[in-house]
C-alpha cells in the first residue's frame, strides 16, 4: 500500500465535522511508514486545507469532487472548471426555480443572500409531506454550510456571471424531496455537466471530466504509484468513482448498503474512527507480510 485517499464528511470527519485525535494519529502513522495520504472531498481546497491544518495533517488534496487536485506542497496538479455557458444556464435555472446553492472556486463559496430563508421554506414544505422530519436536520445543514471557510454572499446571479473567476462546482441543497428529485432528474438529462450526490439533501454539478476517481488516478500517476497500491475510503455516491479506480476500496460503517456492496472492504462508522480502524488493520497486515516466516 503506497497511497491512502480518504473522503472528509461522513468518513474522516465525525458527526461534529471534526477529525478525531485517533484518525489524525493514524494518518500520521501511515505517513511515517512511507504511505502517501490524500484527502478527496466535495469541499473547496481552502476549506479542506483549513481542516487539515487544524488536525495537523499534511496531505495531497483532491477538492470540489475532483475538479481540482493539489500536491501536499500546494502545487496545483489538475483543474477542471465549469464553462461559462453551462454556468449561465444553471444559474438562470436555479433562480427561476428558487433553489439554495453553493457555487465554489478553489478559495470561496458563494451563497445567495437569502439562502437561509429558502432552506427554511423548503423545510416547511418537507414537513407537510413528512411530519416526522426533525428540526435538527435543518439546523445541522445550516451550521455545516455556514461554517465552511471562505463564504461570500451574492445579491444576484450577475455577481457570479460578471466575475472573472473559475468556478469548479455548484452544489444544490433542498430538504424538500420532490423539489430535490425534480432538480436531480433535470440535471441527469443535462449532458454538459456531471451530477454527483454526496448526501440525502443535495446534488452537485461539476465539469464532466471531473471526478474524485479521475483526480486520484492523476495524483497516483504524479506520485509514480500504481492504482493497485491505492486505498480509497468513503461513505457516499460521490466516492464511487475512486472506489472503482483504487486497488482497495473501503466503505465506512455508516455508508448505505449499496455503497458497502461495491467496496472490497467495510470499516466501522466515522463516529467510531473508522479511518483509523482500517489503517491500523492495514498496517498490521503489511507488517506481517514484511516479517520473514
Ligand atoms: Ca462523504
Amino acid at each position: 500500500m503506497k497511497l491512502i485517499a480518504t473522503d472528509l464528511d461522513g468518513t474522516l470527519l465525525n458527526s461534529k465535522h471534526e477529525v478525531s485525535k485517533e484518525n489524525a494519529e493514524a494518518l500520521r502513522l501511515a505517513q511515517e511508514n512511507g504511505i502517501e495520504i490524500a484527502i478527496a472531498t466535495g469541499r473547496t481546497y481552502s476549506d479542506a486545507i483549513h481542516i487539515c491544518k487544524k488536525a495537523n495533517i499534511n496531505a495531497h488534496i483532491i477538492s470540489n469532487n475532483g475538479s481540482l487536485a493539489f500536491s501536499k506542497e500546494g502545487k496545483k496538479l489538475k483543474s477542471c472548471t465549469i464553462d461559462k455557458s453551462s454556468l449561465e444556464h444553471v444559474l438562470n435555472w436555479l433562480y427561476e426555480n428558487e433553489y439554495a446553492f453553493e457555487i465554489c472556486t478553489d478559495k470561496n463559496i458563494f451563497l445567495r443572500h437569502d439562502t437561509k430563508s429558502i432552506l427554511e421554506k423548503d423545510f416547511k414544505e418537507a414537513k407537510i409531506n413528512n411530519p416526522s422530519i426533525h428540526m435538527n436536520i435543518i439546523n445541522d445543514m445550516i451550521s455545516l454550510i455556514f461554517s465552511q471557510e471562505g463564504i461570500k454572499f451574492i445579491k444576484c446571479k450577475d455577481d457570479i456571471l460578471n466575475s472573472n473567476l473559475d468556478f469548479c462546482s455548484i452544489t444544490v441543497v433542498s430538504f424538500n424531496k420532490s423539489k430535490l428529485n425534480y432538480g436531480r432528474q433535470y440535471y441527469e438529462q443535462f449532458k454538459k455537466l456531471s451530477m454527483v450526490i454526496s448526501n440525502e439533501y443535495n446534488f452537485e454539478l461539476i465539469n464532466s471530466n471531473a471526478s474524485k476517481g479521475n483526480s486520484l488516478e492523476h495524483l497516483a500517476n504524479y506520485l509514480g504509484i500504481s492504482l493497485k497500491d491505492v486505498t480509497a475510503m468513503g461513505d457516499s455516491y460521490n466516492d464511487i468513482s475512486m472506489f472503482k479506480k483504487a486497488g482497495i476500496s473501503v466503505a465506512m460503517g455508516n455508508a448505505k448498503d449499496d455503497i458497502k456492496n461495491i467496496c472490497s472492504h467495510v470499516s466501522i462508522s466515522n463516529d467510531l474512527n473508522g479511518v483509523a480502524h482500517f489503517i491500523h488493520k492495514l498496517m498490521n497486515k503489511l507488517k506481517l507480510k514484511s516479517t520473514p516466516a
